[in-house]
């Protein structure tokens, strides 16, 4: 008799150790920790832990801290020598470096993503953006950018919660290598690798006030976006929001910079190689539990290669493993807050009773912490409103085509247009289709690659500029071009 032979994974857990959380945080202002006067906690998402009080910033708090960004702006940063400035970039990064563990640590148990995610690609590509803009500061006048570009002064930058640090380092790389300084809010439900990078910027010795870090929800972003102190508002976060702030900056002469939602097509023609395609298909929804803007969220199957793709993706699926983000095994973790989870229990919901097919792989999920288990929908029309709303969660919708026409109609058939895949074995087929998506990244058999010298940004509703490479440079200097 042949008996079926099977490979438990032991248990891998990440220590903690590494990290110390302090009982409660202030904010980072003029290159001090304040106490702060309100407070609210941070939870792991996970187990539901309480992890540390964190302090919700007022309209004092953020005055204190645009001040503090003006003060240094005119009287150190903006007169420093670009190659001065980049010592500075590059110090920063390294310290990231040396304390990668201490970062990843912290960022998986305030956010739920698996450590294996925070360790291998949130902190190296954080601080790969601050060597990489340390390496602009003192070539700026050779980026293409005009012979002698100016920074715009104190930028407000509001961050969500899906990437903490790597958002962070989006934010504040570039605009320091510009020349400008920065009043940064983190994510109510993230804010603990901020709060380390502040220590970072003082271990690093930078002047006091170029970084300041106020903590707090959106009322604490709306007093940043509002504020008349601020030259610039660079925001990563929902669609709804990018357009309240829109609106507050467009009677004012403030820049603006918007990263927002998308609702990215990962087309796969018939003559994909299936087993990578796969692989490409789980990292582009599962990845980081789906809360990525530019997640692969719509799969758009060739018919006659559907069946096969389904098949094999259903049986790769089966061996994802959700749980404990501390697990170095783990492939999907936790939902980033008990509200996402709502948001992402109602839209699928949603998808069974507009009639879309449900399946999930067996799990045994959690009983503590917020969790929801790897899930596709086929049978899904582009009128169901989980093939046109951003759910921002491990949720995949899968619709078919025929013709490759069909495949662009149907992918550019969204309000948003910030990522794209293309899955095809023909270089003629991609370049083709890439040119006719309304992406602003268009990933051609991979998905989901990034790198701090590749513009990313999105068309329509998800969002106006670019940030990364040159022209992410270009949205923190005065009079050059944003597109
Ligand atoms: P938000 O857009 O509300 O949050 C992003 C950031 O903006 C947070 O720091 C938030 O503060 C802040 N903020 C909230 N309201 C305002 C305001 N009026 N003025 C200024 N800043 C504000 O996203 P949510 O966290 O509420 O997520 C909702 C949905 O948005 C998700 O389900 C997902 O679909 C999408 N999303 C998209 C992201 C992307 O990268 N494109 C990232 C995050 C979410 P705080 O969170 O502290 O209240």
């Amino acid at each position: 008799m042949e008996t079926a032979m099977t490979f438990e994974y032991a248990p891998a857990p990440e220590s903690r150790a590494i990290v110390t959380i302090k009982p409660k945080y202030g904010h980072f202002i003029g290159g001090k920790f304040v106490a702060g006067s309100k407070h609210f906690p941070t939870i792991n998402p996970a187990t539901e832990e309480v992890l540390s009080q964190v302090a919700l910033a007022g309209k004092a708090e953020v005055d204190a801290a645009v001040k503090a960004a003006r003060k240094a702006y005119t009287t150190t940063w903006s007169k420093m020598s670009g190659k001065e400035r980049g010592k500075y970039l590059y110090r920063i990064a390294r310290i990231m470096q040396e304390r990668a563990r201490e970062f990843a640590v912290l960022e998986t148990l305030d956010n739920g993503k698996p450590i294996r995610e925070s360790r291998d690609t949130d902190i190296p590509l954080a601080a790969a953006h601050f060597f990489y803009h340390a390496g602009w500061a003192d070539k700026l006048e050779y980026a293409g950018l005009g012979t002698s570009p100016k920074p715009l002064g104190v930028a407000g930058q509001i961050i969500p919660w899906n990437f903490p640090l790597l958002m962070l380092a989006w934010k504040v790389a570039p605009a320091l290598a510009t020349g400008n300084t920065v009043v940064l809010k983190p994510a109510e439900s993230t804010p603990l690798t901020a709060l380390l990078f502040a220590e970072v910027c003082q271990q690093a010795e930078l002047p006091a006030g170029v970084v300041n870090i106020v903590t707090g929800d959106g009322s604490t972003g709306a007093l940043i976006v509002n504020h008349p102190g601020i030259d610039k508002i660079a925001f990563t976060g929902s669609t709804e929001v990018g357009k309240i702030i829109a609106r507050a900056v467009a009677p004012t002469k403030k820049s603006v910079t918007l990263e927002l939602g998308g609702k990215a097509a990962n087309i796969v023609f018939e003559d994909a190689a299936i087993d990578e395609t796969v692989e490409g298909i789980v990292n582009g929804i599962f990845f980081n539990q789906g809360h990525v803007c530019c997640a692969g969220s719509r799969l758009l199957l060739q018919e006659n290669v559907a069946e096969e793709v389904l098949h094999k993706l259903k049986n790769r699926m089966e061996k994802i493993r959700v749980g404990d983000p501390m697990d170095k095994n783990t492939d999907v973790g936790a939902i980033n807050s008990k509200e996402q989870l709502t948001k992402i229990v109602e839209l699928a919901a949603a998808g069974d009773s507009e009639g879309a097919e449900r399946w999930s792989p067996a799990c045994n999920l959690p009983a503590k912490g917020f969790w929801f288990a790897p899930t596709i929908f086929t049978g899904v029309t582009q009128a169901h409103r989980i093939a046109r709303e951003e759910i921002f969660g491990p949720v995949l919708s899968v619709l078919t085509f025929r013709t490759p026409a069909e495949a662009i109609e149907k992918a550019n058939n969204t309000p948003f247009g910030l990522s794209a895949g293309i899955w095809s074995e023909k270089g003629s087929r991609t370049l083709w289709a890439s040119q006719q998506l309304r992406a602003g990244v268009v990933w051609a058999d991979t998905f989901n690659k990034f790198d701090p010298t590749s513009p990313f940004g999105g068309y329509k509703e998800s969002g106006w500029g670019r940030e990364g490479g040159r022209h992410g440079l270009s949205a923190y200097l005065k009079g050059v071009s944003h597109e």
